[in-house]
């Protein structure tokens, strides 16, 4: 008899995906959910942009494209990686540096990690910590091994280096963070990029908020950019993406800049999966990189500051610095989980996601302020009334 269930893998049957789906199960029974779950801007993708994507489509840029990806989108993205990190500039030139333009971050993530850790391996990760490192490290065979960043969320060298043994090879960074919105300072990238240099650890740096970043660094020539450990060393993978800042997370596309060997493995990887990024999200992307999109972090960030002043008081928050995402504790005098909590918010037309989903600890909430003022204010309201129960 063919039993479906006999062919699936043992890896993939230890990805438990219970903790989300129950929210969303949860949530799929209400009518008008005040939705502070969403991961994604609440923007749609500037005119000007689709306009390059539809002409693309129409032009019938609709085939494969070069693994690599598109030559306009690696050669803008060699000058952005440049202007922003002069320490690169020499490595690029010189090709010690390589591009490659992936099916988002998660593209770039999957490709990163099977060709860099296996079996026996260990990978240093934050805690809390986006969801899906968890899980593609466990399916590379390498073993994710947590650093503890509570209250404050810095993933920084004294939380990490006791953890460090023979077998650890890569250190996951994440800045700014989903789901906490910390942003490392850069005594603390710096610390990273020494701390990586002296263990001989990869640094895989997940820079998908780059752009959204209130903490900005200012620069000589009067721009703006988010620390990062890149900035003090190129032992490391750095992935950038599309998809939040210009709200096109369905386009999947992403790119990856690191160590030429690396890249060039992770290529050959992408040729036999992937194959390529979207074509005419590439061709739009060339577009998209020329515009700014500061008034739309701007928002976010009055959106944070609402968030932080509203729930201070009735919360334990770090203040985020970046990204979208707060993660408050859930008051102690409740006496309650981070599930219980999340499940009497559903109750009360609100969702949010447990920490539970993004850590080892089940003590937090993360919201999402990618929404509307009004559909934030809602949520604020909720849980203020859930912290006064
Ligand atoms: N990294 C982080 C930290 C994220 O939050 C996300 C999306 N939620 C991703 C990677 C994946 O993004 P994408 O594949 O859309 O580029």
């Amino acid at each position: 008899m063919f039993d479906p269930h006999r062919f699936i893998t043992q890896r993939v049957q230890n990805i438990d995906a219970s903790g989300i789906r129950r929210v969303f199960d949860l949530g799929a029974s209400l009518s008008d959910p005040v939705n502070l779950s969403i991961g994604q801007p609440d923007f749609d993708v500037p005119e000007s942009v689709k306009q390059v994507a539809i002409h693309a489509i129409q032009d019938g840029f609709n085939g494969y494209t070069v693994t690599q990806g598109i030559p306009e989108l690696r050669q803008k993205i060699r000058h952005a990686v440049c202007d922003e990190l002069p320490n690169w500039r020499a490595g690029v030139e010189d090709g010690a540096i390589e591009t490659l333009i992936t099916s988002g971050v998660s593209g770039g993530l999957v490709l990163a990690l099977l060709t860099c850790v296996g079996q026996g391996d260990e990978v240093l990760v934050p805690d809390p910590y986006f969801v899906m490192y968890r899980h593609l490290i466990s399916l590379c065979g390498a073993s994710p091994v947590y650093v503890d960043t509570y209250p404050d969320f810095q993933l920084t060298a004294e939380r990490i280096e006791p953890l460090i043994t023979r077998q650890t090879k890569l250190l996951l960074f994440n800045s700014p963070s989903n789901p906490t919105g910390a942003v490392a300072s850069n005594r603390v990238c710096r610390e990273i990029a020494e701390l990586a240099s002296q263990h001989g650890l990869l640094l895989l740096c997940d820079e998908i908020y780059d752009q959204f970043c209130y903490q900005k660094v200012p620069r000589k020539d009067g721009a703006y950019h988010c620390p990062s450990p890149a900035a003090y060393c190129d032992q490391l993978l750095l992935l950038r993406g599309f998809s939040k800042t210009y709200g096109m997370p369905g386009w999947r596309l992403g790119y990856v800049a690191g160590p030429a060997p690396i890249v060039e493995q992770m290529t050959k990887l992408q040729q036999y999966s992937f194959v390529c990024a979207p074509s005419m999200a590439q061709l739009a992307a060339v577009a998209a990189m020329d515009l700014d999109m500061s008034a739309a972090v701007d928002r976010y960030c009055h959106r944070r500051d609402r968030v932080v002043n509203s729930l201070s008081d009735a919360f334990e928050l770090t203040t985020p610095e970046g990204a979208f995402y707060a993660f408050p504790k859930v008051p102690d005098h409740l006496g309650i989980d981070g599930t219980t909590f999340v499940e009497r918010a559903i109750a009360s037309g609100l969702l949010i996601i447990p920490g539970s989903v993004f850590s080892n600890r089940d003590t937090h909430f993360r919201l999402s302020y990618a929404c509307d003022d009004q559909m934030l204010d809602r949520g604020l309201e909720i849980l203020l009334e859930l912290a006064r129960a």
